[in-house]
């Protein structure tokens, strides 16, 4: 249990996928640290190496878009 008294944020593991085609925008995580900064209760990770590529996010939002984690890994950010 690593869960912080007070703290509301939940991880959302994004879906590892295979490298995508070539004509899909991706977005790249050249380091380790969030592309995104928000205000809201979810933080998105990377679904291999669980590094956060959007933090303070809406459940929800960003839907279908792939991140290219620093890691190598390509994930997708779930529809629902
Ligand atoms: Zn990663």
């Amino acid at each position: 249990m690593d869960t912080e008294a007070g703290l509301s944020k939940h991880l959302i593991r994004l879906r590892l996928i295979e490298p995508p085609r070539r004509d899909t925008p991706v977005i790249h995580a050249r380091a380790l640290g969030p592309l995104f900064h928000g205000f809201a209760e979810a933080d998105y990770a990377c679904g291999s190496c669980d590094a956060v590529l959007c933090a303070g996010i809406t459940p929800g939002h960003l839907a279908g878009v792939v991140f290219r984690c620093w890691c190598g890994a390509f994930s997708m950010v779930p529809s629902t």
